[in-house]
């Protein structure tokens, strides 16, 4: 990193004054936010859950998650150097083809946690920035949680290798199961490893099996619901804004023309529904994009959709297949202490500093 040493205002006031300029815009994280957005883009920041900084370390979606502290910190900077923009106002800019102010950003957050309300929501509110929230609309409202979260907790379990004798488990993972859950450290490996071959099997048959599993559990042993409720999602209606993220989180190419359809107008309706507000855009659950979910989702009525790709976004961009950065690029060096291991992994994946 490179070093900030202040000379003494006798030495040069001018150069002086430059110095501690640079050094304040350094240490507060504001270049590293300019540097994100250049001029006449849209920045699109991808949240989704705000939470202790101990969740985010054991978490496999880390680059999208960001402590409470942290979130307010990238929210002062932006209120102070940025332009904050609801993305439906910032869509309509597009379509419009109105210049966007220097350093545009929208926030969003994707699936529906109830930390949006209850964590994110008064850090927006007090500083008056717009957001989206993208609502896997099967889970609001519902004792269950996102197949991801509840492997991740099943297999936290201590007694985790004991659900192999109920549910139907994939070979490989069992074997891991079996020979590699002895600590908590291990059921932490093992749950991110099962995860992503979660990722790789149908999405009925990992529906199933995360039900099989589900059932497993006696009433004692189940997680507590992490998702919002409609009446958390009516509270936040105005300053929140709200699109869909399918019903059941399905990835596209997993998943026939009727059920994709399903998935398309059901949620939709049912935002529409719930907030009386027309649900115009979608992100794409794990940024699972191609040709034939931007024509479905058109087919459908949506007018813009969201992705995982990394970059700003100018006029000259799809709507269907918007750009996003994840958050933990912007708040890495939102303080000054040492990152994380997270962190420096994260900084790894993006390749951007
Ligand atoms: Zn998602």
């Amino acid at each position: 990193m490179k070093s900030h040493t202040i000379m003494p205002p006798s030495a040069c006031a001018k150069s002086y004054i430059k110095h501690v300029l640079s050094a304040v815009l350094h240490y507060s994280g504001a270049l590293l936010l300019l540097s994100g957005i250049t001029k006449n883009r849209l920045t699109i920041i991808n949240c989704h859950r705000v939470v202790p900084e101990e969740t985010i370390m054991f978490s496999a979606n880390y680059p999208m998650m960001v402590s409470p502290a942290r979130l307010e910190s990238l929210l002062k900077l932006i209120a102070t150097y940025a332009n904050p923009i609801s993305l439906p106002k910032a869509i309509s800019h597009i379509y419009d083809r109105r210049a966007f102010k220097p350093r545009t950003v929208a926030l969003t957050f994707d699936d529906g946690y109830a930390d949006n309300y209850t964590v994110a929501f008064p850090l927006l509110q007090k500083h008056s920035i717009p957001a989206t929230i993208f609502l896997a609309t099967g889970y609001i409202g519902g004792e269950r949680n996102l197949w991801w979260d509840e492997v991740e907790y099943f297999f936290r379990l201590p007694n985790a290798s004991q659900l192999l004798e109920y549910a139907a488990i994939p070979k490989s993972i069992r074997t891991i199961m079996r020979d590699q859950v002895q600590t908590q450290w291990d059921r932490e490996k093992a749950a991110r490893f099962i995860r992503r071959e979660l990722y790789r099997i149908p999405h009925n048959e990992r529906i199933a099996l995360v039900d099989g599993l589900w059932n497993c559990l006696t009433q004692d042993e189940k997680p507590s619901p992490l998702m919002l409720d409609w009446s958390q999602v009516k509270a936040m209606n105005g300053l929140i804004s709200f699109g869909s993220h399918t019903v059941t989180h399905v990835f596209a190419d997993q998943v026939d023309a009727t059920k994709l359809g399903w998935e398309l107008r059901e949620s939709k309706t049912t935002i529409e529904e719930r907030t009386g507000v027309s649900c115009d855009g979608i992100a794409y659950p794990a940024g699972k994009t191609s040709k034939r979910f931007y024509e479905s989702a058109e087919k459908y009525g949506y007018k813009w959709g969201v992705t995982t790709a990394f970059r700003n976004n100018s006029h000259s961009v799809n709507p269907m297949g918007l750009a996003r950065k994840d958050i933990r690029y912007f708040v890495i060096s939102g303080d000054t202490r040492v990152a994380s291991k997270p962190e420096m992994l994260g900084r790894l994946a993006q390749g951007s500093l």
